[in-house]
């Protein structure tokens, strides 16, 4: 969805034309960000660090929650008032608000042009009408001067793939089918060719994403693609195992996000006990009482979870588990909350994050009786964290005295003062880290991007201190 850019007249064409960017949401929108950046880049664009210094601005918005919302209208504010062109693409541009006109043009009418999500060259589009883009023969000849993988606005050793778009669930608190559409899977050739770039450009782990990874695939049935020349099927199981394959040479990460409890997933666990991707799965169950789940109209809620985690774990002892849950959801009893909290005890779920139900415009759980007054819905989100966090704590105690491989993430001066990096178990941003010691041995360095072995030797809140050997 997506309106059309009203030009702006300019006062000159400056030589290189600046363009501010701001990117907001999650990792989804990152890779959409992404995606933007490189296009203006191989056109010849350059980017500005100041709203005041640019020509024209690009805010990329998240639409999720109230919050995000309120952040994204702000940052549009800002840009308004500092610069006076603003083009905004994102989650809370395919909003709508009162009367079912476009949100952002209603808080914001003098933006030049508004998109959804994954509209690059709409937003391509806008920048050109209003930013006439600089002729350079050069640049113009030369097709994807970035390669592949494109520019990467995360550090330079790990990236984020996006295997998918949309989704084809309902779950009643959410919104994101309304603004991004049905699963729309991505090619598995262009997939992995772009995994084979982002290895080649140093990448050390690579994180897929999507907004139901074990779904991959589904809306095309499945289809056959060819990568390196052989037929590989657009599904899970597949994706996994070339992925693995591919990272294997460059001795990189794999690590797989937003995966639903399906049976199919029970066949890529193997893989993860066999070393070809990270033993780590992130998946948002969001509750564990099969009738809150019926009421969320969660994926999978039939699945006995408990017990295909059990499973999940007998098969790969060193699994770890990320997941996120919804306290105090429309109707929950005490009762059901209590099952919750004993969910989490009994499926040990290594990290575990928790949002209090905050009602978000336009989900259909609004319409759902039994709306719980705010402070419950956060007394709750505080006694589940107080579980979870008893949970997360002795698990990460179990791991003093072993030696784990660490990916450093920061390391001043080499590494000389210690460093900071991530074990198998932390995903970028969302879990723990390692908190490196200074080395013992002189001659030990700590590289950014690089691994390191560490004796881990303490526990320290949700992360670990460890020692460089
Ligand atoms: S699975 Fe549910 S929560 Fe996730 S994007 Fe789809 S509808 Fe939203």
């Amino acid at each position: 969805m997506s309106e059309v850019a009203i030009p702006v007249p300019m006062k000159s064409v400056p030589a290189v034309p600046k363009v501010g960017f701001v990117s907001l949401g999650c990792p989804k929108a990152l890779t959409d960000s992404e995606l933007i950046l490189t296009r203006l880049s191989a056109e010849g664009y350059a980017t500005s660090k100041t709203f005041e210094g640019a020509d024209l601005v690009i805010v990329n918005t998240c639409g999720f929650i109230d919050d995000a919302v309120r952040e994204s209208l702000d940052t549009i504010g800002e840009a308004l008032a500092d610069n006076g062109r603003v083009i905004v693409t994102g989650c809370l541009g395919a909003k709508t608000g009162e009367g079912g006109a476009n949100l952002v043009r209603q808080m914001h009418p003098s933006v030049l042009a508004v998109t959804g999500p994954h509209a690059t060259q709409e937003v391509m589009d806008a920048v050109h009408a209003n930013l006439p883009k600089p002729h350079d023969p050069f640049i113009d000849l030369v097709p994807g001067s970035f390669g592949v993988a494109g520019l990467k606005l995360t550090p330079r050793h790990y990236a984020y793939l996006k295997i998918s778009e949309g989704c084809n669930h309902r779950c009643t608190f959410c919104i994101i089918p309304s603004m991004r559409g049905d699963l729309v899977s991505r090619p598995i050739g262009d997939v992995l060719k772009e995994a084979q770039a982002l290895f080649e450009g140093g990448v050390k782990e690579l994180l897929v994403i999507s907004q139901d990874t074990s779904a991959y695939g589904v809306d095309v049935k499945y289809r056959t693609g060819f990568w390196d020349g052989k037929p590989v099927r657009t599904r899970m199981l597949d994706l996994v195992r070339s992925l693995g394959e591919i990272a294997a040479p460059y001795g990189a990460w794999v690590r797989l996000h937003y995966v639903y409890p399906y049976p199919s997933v029970d066949d890529v666990v193997p893989l993860m006990a066999g070393g070809a991707v990270l033993p780590y799965l992130d998946v948002p169950l969001q509750h564990s009482h099969p009738d809150v789940l019926r009421r969320m109209k969660r994926p999978a809620s039939g699945e006995k979870n408990l017990e295909r985690i059990a499973r999940w774990r007998e098969m790969c002892p060193e699994l770890v588990i990320r997941s996120t849950f919804i306290a105090g959801f429309p109707g929950e009893t005490e009762e059901e909350f209590q099952h919750l909290l004993d969910f989490v005890r009994e499926a040990q779920i290594d990290r575990a994050g928790c949002f209090a139900y905050s009602p978000v415009a336009g989900a259909t759980a609004n319409e759902l009786p039994g709306m719980l007054p705010a402070e419950e819905r956060e007394a709750r989100r505080a006694r589940f964290m107080q579980v979870a966090e008893e949970v997360s704590t002795a698990r990460l105690r179990r791991r003093v005295g072993a030696t784990m491989q660490v990916l450093v993430d920061s390391a001043p001066a080499l590494g000389r003062k210690g460093g900071v990096g991530r074990s198998y178990a932390d995903a970028p941003e969302i879990d723990g880290v390692v908190r490196l010691l200074p080395p013992e041995k002189i001659s030990k360095t700590l590289k950014v991007g690089e691994f390191t072995r560490a004796r881990i030797v303490a526990t320290e809140g949700h992360d670990l201190v460890a020692l460089p050997i």
